[in-house]
């Protein structure tokens, strides 16, 4: 072969190869965490099927409360986010007539309290007083792995030997699903550090490639939309 000519092929097949998509390198969307955490696939407390905790968020403006809730999509059970919204209603402050301290604190109210009406254990005179109201969630567990509006255990989580493999929900599940099965891992943004970057190490660790690729697919596999 004439060394023009070989310079010509080499140089095709250079173009060709930076054409050509590669199947192994990872090319999903530039995405970070919160791009996620607008809706949550959770174990329905009705039926222990698969239920969406919609958190929708517009940039700053205040959330419709009647867009954050829960809904199963086995059973039907539904609920607002703001059923699970209690208030403890406490009074911390000295009697108007004596120096007896009120601290006192009445948890769990479904209502916010106005006013409350408390007599003195020290002069025995009774008072209309204005509580502080403190709101909290009523949430159904303390897991970790769980929504932050009902505290609903994550749909997807799966061992992988000395950890939990996660997911917030199926687009979440699906995304880290083609990072983990690909070869060639180039930074897509020098600017910010992406969702799949952040995933912790076992995810990333070739060793455990198959095993994760496995139980991802079998989650994939139990369709929870149908
Ligand atoms: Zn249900
Ligand atoms: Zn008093």
């Amino acid at each position: 072969m004439k060394p023009a000519a070989k310079q010509e092929k080499s140089y095709l097949w250079h173009k060709i190869s930076t054409v050509m998509p590669n199947p192994e390198r990872y090319e999903g969307p530039v995405t970070f965490i919160w791009d996620y955490q607008h809706e949550y696939m959770v174990r329905c407390p009705r039926c222990e099927g698969p239920a969406l905790v919609s958190c929708p968020k517009v940039s700053f403006k205040p959330v419709d409360p009647d867009k954050e809730r829960v809904l199963c999509l086995k059973c039907g059970f539904s609920r607002l986010a703001n059923d699970v919204i209690r208030y403890n209603i406490r009074v911390k402050r000295a009697c108007s007539h004596c120096d007896h301290w009120f601290d006192v604190c009445i948890p769990n109210n479904k209502e916010k309290a106005a006013k409350i009406r408390l007599s003195c254990d020290g002069c025995g005179a009774v008072e209309d007083l204005v509580p502080e109201n403190e709101a909290y969630r009523d949430l159904y567990t303390d897991e970790r792995l769980s929504d932050p509006l009902f505290g609903l255990p994550l749909y997807y989580q799966a061992p992988i030997r000395n950890d939990v493999l996660w997911a917030f929900n199926k687009k979440h599940l699906s995304d880290i699903r083609d990072y983990v099965a690909s070869r060639l891992r180039e930074r897509q943004t020098m600017q910010w550090t992406t969702m799949v970057e952040k995933l912790p190490h076992f995810i990333k660790d070739a060793k455990n490639r198959d095993q994760i690729l496995k139980v991802i697919d079998r989650m994939l596999e139990i369709d929870a939309y149908n």
